[in-house]
């Protein structure tokens, strides 16, 4: 980034930096369970399951993208082995191995906890220290809590018999 704009970040930029890095690979794994969740679900409302994990899927990606840039800018180096995404994950992956809309919607309403878990640190780390990634992160935040009450939300209908 031009040396003005580095000059704007009040913390530990290798530690924001290793900070992002691990939330990028929270959206990758992130990414993945919804794309192939969606390819394999089975069960009620299955057709209103897979638009909504397809949906926070691309979501997911996006949010990658934000985290990209925001990394590059600061002069960081973005994970470049997928096999690295494992270690560096504070959320992990959840494999879909049970096909059941249920049990898929459930696994991915964890994985947003810990997501809105994370990112919440993330706000509070970067507040009042790193303006431009405290605004991103607020808004990948409000994603994931809308993805949360999305799931939770098709969970009540499919108890309810849709
Ligand atoms: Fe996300
Ligand atoms: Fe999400
Ligand atoms: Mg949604």
């Amino acid at each position: 980034m031009g040396s003005k704009g580095l000059s704007l970040v009040k913390m530990d930029v290798d530690e924001l930096i290793s900070k992002l890095n691990e939330a990028l690979a929270d959206e990758w794994l992130a990414y993945y369970q919804y794309w192939v969740g969606a390819k394999v679900v089975r069960g009620a409302m299955k057709a209103e399951a897979v638009a909504e994990l397809t949906e926070h899927a691309d979501d997911e990606l996006r949010h990658a993208g934000m985290l990209a840039d925001r990394i590059a800018q600061l002069g960081g180096t973005l994970i470049l082995e997928p096999k690295e995404w494992f270690d560096k994950s504070g959320c992990g992956y959840a494999a879909p191995t049970d096909p059941a809309v249920m049990k898929i919607l459930n696994q991915n309403i964890k994985g947003e906890q810990c997501a809105i878990e994370a990112y919440s640190h993330l706000a509070e780390l970067t507040k009042d220290k790193d303006e431009i990634t405290y605004q991103m992160v607020l808004e990948i935040l409000k994603d994931e809590i809308e993805h949360e009450d999305d799931l939770q939300t098709l969970v009540e209908d499919i108890k309810a018999g849709g």
